[in-house]
């Protein structure tokens, strides 16, 4: 078995169609993969999957608030016709869809317009402040979308608008009542010392958290040994992903991440009692 279970489509702000995640996990030789957009469940024609001969988990990546923290909630195996998550992640993107107009609004107050004539060329339904950035890169404002982000979006940027997302405890519950297997995502890139990511673990299993990504794109050996010893000593799944977006982005591709070594691999996820069979 080899699996990616994170990664994204032009749903959200990933650059390409599940067809073309789809044909790359064939070429690849990746046996099941998860497509998780950020706050949208990616439909996935099932007899195309059942061409490319790849087990399709579905998927989604949610963000959610804790304690003033954004976190991201990967969910994994969900019903996705749950009615009650469905309704869940439309408020999400509502919310989403509020943030950018009111980031349009700041950016023309900087002289910057355009920003909804470029999203309506976007097949995305999922908006993000990604797409922000790839519209400042495309007309020139920014040389880069790190600067895009620095200059306009991040926290100390001149269009920075602050989101509001659902909690951890309504993520976790509202995955778990569909079925689905709720995962934390990339635990290393949160802002947070020793202390407070030891109390997010603690709250996110109190909460019926079940698993940790260990590995995923970018990772360094000593980052990936600590998560998997967390997962060891705290009892989680263990869940990894490329969370790949780009092609462009040539250091990055689906399935590119370390493999999760064979100690950890016992609490896999797959060997979850709710992991689609
Ligand atoms: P949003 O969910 O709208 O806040 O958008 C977040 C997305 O923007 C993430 O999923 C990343 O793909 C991207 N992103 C966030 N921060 C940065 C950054 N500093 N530089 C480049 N991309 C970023
Ligand atoms: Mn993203
Ligand atoms: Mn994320
Ligand atoms: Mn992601």
């Amino acid at each position: 078995m080899k699996a990616d279970l994170h990664c994204h489509s032009y749903f959200s702000d990933g650059k390409h169609s599940p067809e073309y995640l789809l044909r790359r996990a064939k070429e690849l030789d990746i046996t099941h993969i998860a497509i998780t957009d950020h706050d949208f469940i990616t439909p996935v024609n099932k007899s195309l999957a059942e061409d490319y001969h790849v087990q399709v988990i579905p998927g989604v990546e949610i963000s959610c608030n804790w304690e003033n923290q954004e976190i991201h909630v990967v969910g994994l195996g969900i019903d996705s016709q749950d009615k009650n998550l469905k309704i869940l992640l439309e408020l999400q993107r509502e919310a989403r869809k509020k943030r950018i107009f009111d980031i349009d609004k700041l950016l023309e107050k900087n002289g910057i317009k355009g920003l909804s004539t470029y999203f309506e060329s976007l097949p995305c339904i999922s908006k993000t402040r990604s797409h922000v950035a790839d519209f400042l890169v495309s007309s020139r404002k920014s040389k880069s979308r790190a600067h895009a982000f620095s200059k306009y979006l991040g926290k100390k940027g001149r269009a920075f608008v602050s989101s509001e997302w659902i909690s951890l405890s309504q993520t976790n519950e509202a995955i778990i009542a569909a079925g689905g297997i709720s995962v934390l995502a990339h635990p290393s890139k949160y802002p947070l010392n020793k202390r407070r990511f030891n109390e997010l673990l603690e709250t996110f299993k109190q909460k019926g958290g079940d698993a940790i990504e260990v590995s995923y794109g970018g990772i360094n050996a000593a980052i990936q040994k600590n998560l998997e010893e967390i997962a060891i000593n705290k009892e989680f799944y263990v869940s990894a992903g490329s969370d790949f977006h780009d092609a462009k982005a040539h250091w990055t591709d689906l399935g590119k991440f370390p493999a999760i070594t064979s100690k950890a691999k016992k609490q896999a996820i797959w060997h979850h009692p709710r992991w689609p069979s």
